[in-house]
């Protein structure tokens, strides 16, 4: 993809998607979309469209691959071919095993996989729209799915990214600016834990903007838990009338 012309953040202030710096892109999340899975969600992040189903605890196939003291966690992150400009081929590509790997990494902390030996807990991503901050929205996707499957869990894990676009410390990069800015990093955490679960970064900043980045990714994080617990609970939580 060529790279832009224009500035990424105005005189004022603005990005290309008319937030400040410190704004996060707007979040809709909807639990239990997908019946025949045991767990589910649907998260719009921006213009980030992202399905999250999981399937288990239930007997691992190929029967070899169980494990004796834990169950076995896989995560297959898909991108639609339709789902970015450029169109992308349908084969699973490089990128595509990568992040499924790091979301798995990401996710297998929180959960008590111990409770289910010789079981396997499947999470399936399918990405239908992407705007830059995907495996982010994933992670946040996939946390609630496996919530909504029963998984026992420590804490649900929230990711969201920091950046550095123009000179500026920014939250929760978009396409445009993850492709032209200077830094981007994904930060996966559990709030309620303080832990952080993944931390990528791409891109050269000081030891001070790390400091800033890291603290920025770690508020858009404990935003969205805020989402992410409102939807679980809006699920869950029913009123006597509305039972
Ligand atoms: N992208 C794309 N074509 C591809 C893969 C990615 O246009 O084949 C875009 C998509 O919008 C994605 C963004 O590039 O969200 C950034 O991709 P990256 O690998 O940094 O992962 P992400 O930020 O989505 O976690």
């Amino acid at each position: 993809m060529e790279k832009s012309e224009k500035p990424l953040i105005t005189e004022d202030g603005l990005r290309t998607d008319g937030r400040g710096p410190r704004d996060l892109r707007p979040v809709k999340i909807e639990v239990g979309v997908v019946k025949n899975a045991d767990g589910s969600a649907y998260i719009e992040h921006g213009k980030n469209k992202i399905l999250a189903a999981v399937y288990g605890p239930s007997e691992v196939h190929p029967r070899h691959f169980a494990l004796q003291d834990r169950a076995l966690l896989r995560c297959k992150y898909h991108m639609a071919p339709f789902s970015v400009q450029d169109r992308k081929s349908p084969a699973p590509s490089r990128r595509e095993i990568e992040l499924s790997k790091v979301i798995r990494e990401a996710l297998e902390p929180s959960l008590f996989l111990e409770y289910y030996p010789r079981t396997s807990i499947d999470i399936f991503i399918e990405v239908l729209q992407a705007d830059g901050g995907t495996r982010c929205a994933s992670i946040t996707a996939a946390s609630i799915a496996l919530a909504d499957a029963g998984i026992p869990m420590r804490d649900m894990v929230v990711a969201c990214a920091a950046g550095k676009v123009d000179g500026h410390i920014v939250l929760d990069l978009n396409d445009i600016e993850d492709k032209n800015g200077e830094a981007d990093m994904p930060l996966a955490m559990m709030p309620n834990k303080g832990l952080i679960t993944l931390l990528q970064m791409d891109g050269l900043v000081t030891q001070e903007e790390f400091k800033q980045m890291l603290e920025l990714a770690m508020e858009g994080c404990n935003l969205i838990y805020q989402i992410q617990k409102k939807a679980l609970k809006s699920t869950f939580i029913k009123t006597v009338e509305e039972v």
